[in-house]
């Protein structure tokens, strides 16, 4: 099983792919620099504490991952159904399945949960650099 293809996002004046994601929602400043023409512009980058339910769940479970999950889940019951006869292979044949289905799917979180901490501490320093505090000192904050 192939999983779901990433979205890619472009720069606005020379379209260069600058990130590719799962999900429409991604964690990031609002803007960025383009590596290659150097221009900057708004990427559509949310930070997480500023998200909005709807947007923090289309970030953990995009919608290509929907379909991903019915059509695996479905050929490894195909598959399970085709092994009846042999208890054993029924076993063997679900548990291969789901690691094949559930490991990309755990690896995508484990990156979501880096990048949501990354976000948060963006958005708290972002904050304090607001309400005055200089960089030296949001870093000397106890977190
Ligand atoms: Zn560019």
């Amino acid at each position: 099983m192939i999983f779901p293809r990433r979205l890619r996002f472009r720069c606005s004046y020379c379209r260069t792919v600058f990130a590719r994601s799962l999900s429409v929602v991604r964690l990031g400043p609002g803007n960025r620099r383009c590596r290659k023409c150097g221009r900057e512009f708004a990427d559509g980058s949310i930070e997480w504490p500023a998200a909005t339910g709807d947007q923090k769940k289309e970030y953990l479970f995009p919608e290509v991952f929907w379909p991903y999950l019915v059509i695996g889940l479905a050929a490894e019951a195909t598959l399970g159904l085709g092994e009846l006869p042999n208890c054993h292979d029924v076993f063997l044949v679900a548990v291969c399945g789901d690691a094949i289905i559930v490991v990309p799917a755990i690896a995508y979180w484990i990156r979501c949960v880096r990048e949501i901490k990354m976000s948060d501490d963006r958005y708290q320093r972002r904050i304090l650099a607001d309400a005055g505090y200089t960089d030296h000192a949001t870093r000397s904050l106890p977190k």
